[in-house]
């Protein structure tokens, strides 16, 4: 079975592995110079790469594919997200407003928030809270059934770096590039 991606150097789509390599410490050094969200954001870039078994090349693993119900989802949670940033620039600066027209039906619009601000707050929050809510469910359960079926016809994730005969019981919590104290404490004092 074949992978939904290729290697992009020798076009591989067969094997793949989680490389494995000497911990540089520098997962650590964002954490402390950095703060918790660089770290964060390192890690999750170090978790996606994928070594090519057959040249050795190791490039990020291009997402997973969206459905097209997630992307109209998206689209859509993203439009409403912008108008309520809209609202809040408008409301921290009412200047932006002065240059708009006066319309007969806008001014009708406002007349009914102004006399009845609880029903329309009342209505207005929880209808935006239910989109948005529906939306990130239709796009989850849109992305996972997609998922599902591209299982059947391709591999999703890497296999184990055993593909480069590597001893797979050796520790695999690289991830942060943390090296444990003592570790490094025994190595200062071995040089001594
Ligand atoms: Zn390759």
């Amino acid at each position: 079975m074949k992978y939904y991606f290729a290697c992009p150097r020798c076009g591989n789509d067969e094997r793949f592995a989680h490389p494995r390599e000497q911990s540089s410490g520098l997962g650590c050094l964002i954490l402390l110079f950095g703060g918790l969200i660089p770290a964060l954001l390192f890690a999750d870039a170090i978790r996606h790469r994928v070594q090519c078994v057959q040249c050795g090349f190791i490039f990020r693993q291009p997402a997973l594919p969206r459905s097209s119900a997630s992307r109209v989802a998206i689209y859509v949670i993203l439009v409403v997200l912008s108008f309520a940033a809209l609202t809040i620039i408008l409301a921290m600066d009412p200047e932006l407003t002065s240059g708009i027209p006066e319309v007969s039906a806008l001014l009708t619009v406002e007349a009914f928030i102004a006399e009845y601000p609880r029903a329309v707050t009342l209505t207005l929050i929880p209808m935006l809270a239910l989109l948005l809510l529906s939306l990130l469910v239709v796009s989850w359960v849109s992305n996972v059934r997609l998922r599902m079926d591209m299982r059947k016809t391709h591999k999703l994730k890497a296999g184990r770096s055993s593909a480069f005969r590597q001893d797979r019981n050796a520790d695999a919590a690289g991830v942060s590039g943390c090296p444990p104290r003592a570790a490094v404490a025994g190595q200062g004092e071995g040089r001594g």
